[in-house]
C-alpha cells in the first residue's frame, strides 16, 4: 500500500544517511507532569532544539544535499511562512548555496530577520503564501534558480520523516505519535516512517481550528483553498496548494486523525511547555501538548509528542506565559 505512495522508508533511510553530521539528533524526553495526567508514558520529541530552531533544516537539507553541483551555483528559493526560510537559508550557506526567500507581509518581524541574519535574500511580498509562492515561480522561470517548496516535495518530505525513524529508535513500543499539521510535510513523512516500522502506531495530525487547510481538503476529498488569519500557531498557516502533488495523498493514506484546536487551548499547552516542562515553545510546537491538555486524544500509550519549533517572538511569548489566551482574536474578526 505505502509503495505507491510518493515518499516511503527507502527514501526516508536514504535521507537520514545524507543530512547525518547536518542536523541534530534531538532528544525524546520522559515527560512526567504529562505521563500522570494520561496515565501511560509520555516523551516529548525536543525537534524544537533542532538547528534553526525547527524540523525544518531536515527536510531543506535534505533537498539542499540532492541537488547537482551547478543547481547549488544557480542557488535556492522557496516561499515560506518563516521557519522553512530559516532552514534553507542555512542549508543553502552549509553546502556553499544562496537561498533567495519570499514571505507575506503576515510573518513577525522576528522570523525576517533571523532569516537575513542566517545570509538569505529576503523578499516580503503580498497578503498571503499563495501570492508569495507566485513571485517564487517568477524567479524560477526568469533566472533558472532551483525551487525548494516547503512541504509539498519528496525530498522534503523524506527528511522530515528522518524524525519519525528517530523517535521509533527512542520509543520503540510507542502506540500514538502527535505530529503538527499544516501543508502535512512533517506528518506524511513522519507517519510514513512510523508506520513502517510499527504499522500498529497510531499518527494524529494536530494543527489549529483557524484555517486548518489539510483537514479541510480531507473532508473535500480534494486540496481546496481556506482563507488564512492570524494565529498563535503563525507556523501552521498557509494552504497545501491546489494543485499538491505529495502531501495530501499520503497524509490521506497515513493519518488516522485530525484534531483542530482553539487559539486558547493552543495558549494552554505554550503555558504547559513553559511552566511543567521548562520549555519555550513557539504555537505549532505546542499542538501536541496542547491537544492532550483538551482531552481531544484517546489515550492509548506510549505516545510521542513532536515539539516542532520555538521561533516566537519573546514579547508575544510573555503575553501568553502572563495568560493571553487569543492575542490575535480582534484581526481574526475583522
Ligand atoms: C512548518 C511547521 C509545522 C508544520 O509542518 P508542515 O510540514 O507544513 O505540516 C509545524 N510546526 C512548526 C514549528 C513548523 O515550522
Amino acid at each position: 500500500m505505502t509503495a505507491a505512495l510518493p515518499v516511503g522508508i527507502e527514501e526516508i533511510e536514504v535521507a537520514a544517511r545524507r543530512i547525518a553530521g547536518r542536523v541534530l539528533r534531538t532528544p525524546l524526553v520522559f515527560s512526567s507532569a504529562l505521563s500522570e495526567r494520561c496515565g501511560v508514558p509520555v516523551g516529548l520529541k525536543l525537534e524544537h532544539h533542532q538547528t534553526t530552531g525547527s524540523f525544518k533544516l531536515r527536510g531543506a537539507s535534505n533537498a539542499v544535499l540532492s541537488l547537482s553541483h551547478d543547481e547549488r551555483a544557480r542557488g535556492v528559493v522557496a516561499a515560506s511562512t518563516g521557519n522553512h526560510g530559516r532552514a534553507l537559508a542555512h542549508a543553502a550557506k552549509a553546502e556553499g548555496s544562496i537561498a533567495t526567500i519570499y514571505m507575506s507581509h503576515l510573518v513577525p518581524e522576528n522570523k525576517v530577520s533571523e532569516i537575513r541574519r542566517l545570509g538569505a535574500d529576503v523578499r516580503i511580498v503580498g497578503k498571503s503564501q499563495d501570492e508569495a509562492q507566485e513571485e517564487v515561480e517568477r524567479l524560477v522561470a526568469e533566472r533558472g534558480l532551483v525551487m525548494v517548496p516547503p512541504f509539498d516535495h519528496p525530498a522534503v518530505v523524506a527528511g522530515q520523516g528522518t524524525l519519525g525513524l528517530e523517535i521509533v529508535e527512542q520509543m520503540p513500543d510507542v502506540a500514538t505519535v502527535l505530529v503538527p499539521l499544516s501543508g502535512g510535510g512533517l506528518a506524511a513523512g513522519v507517519a510514513a516512517a512510523v508506520k513502517a516500522r510499527k504499522p500498529t502506531a497510531r499518527v494524529i495530525g494536530i494543527t489549529m481550528d483557524r484555517g486548518a487547510a489539510m483537514k479541510a481538503s480531507l473532508e473535500a476529498g480534494k486540496p481546496v483553498l481556506v482563507e488564512e488569519y492570524p494565529s498563535l500557531a503563525d507556523s501552521l498557516g498557509g494552504g497545501i496548494g491546489l494543485d499538491n502533488h505529495v502531501t495530501f495523498r499520503m497524509c490521506r493514506e497515513l493519518l488516522d486523525e485530525v484534531v483542530l484546536l482553539t487559539e486558547a487551548e493552543i495558549a494552554a499547552g505554550m503555558r504547559h511547555a513553559y511552566a511543567q516542562e521548562r520549555e519555550v515553545v513557539e504555537g505549532a510546537g505546542a499542538v501536541g501538548i496542547a491537544a492532550i491538555l483538551a482531552g481531544q486524544i484517546e489515550i492509548d500509550g506510549p505516545i510521542a509528542v513532536i515539539i516542532s519549533g520555538r521561533n516566537i517572538d519573546m514579547g508575544l511569548h510573555q503575553r501568553v506565559m502572563n495568560g493571553e489566551d487569543d492575542p490575535f482574536r480582534k484581526e481574526a474578526a475583522a
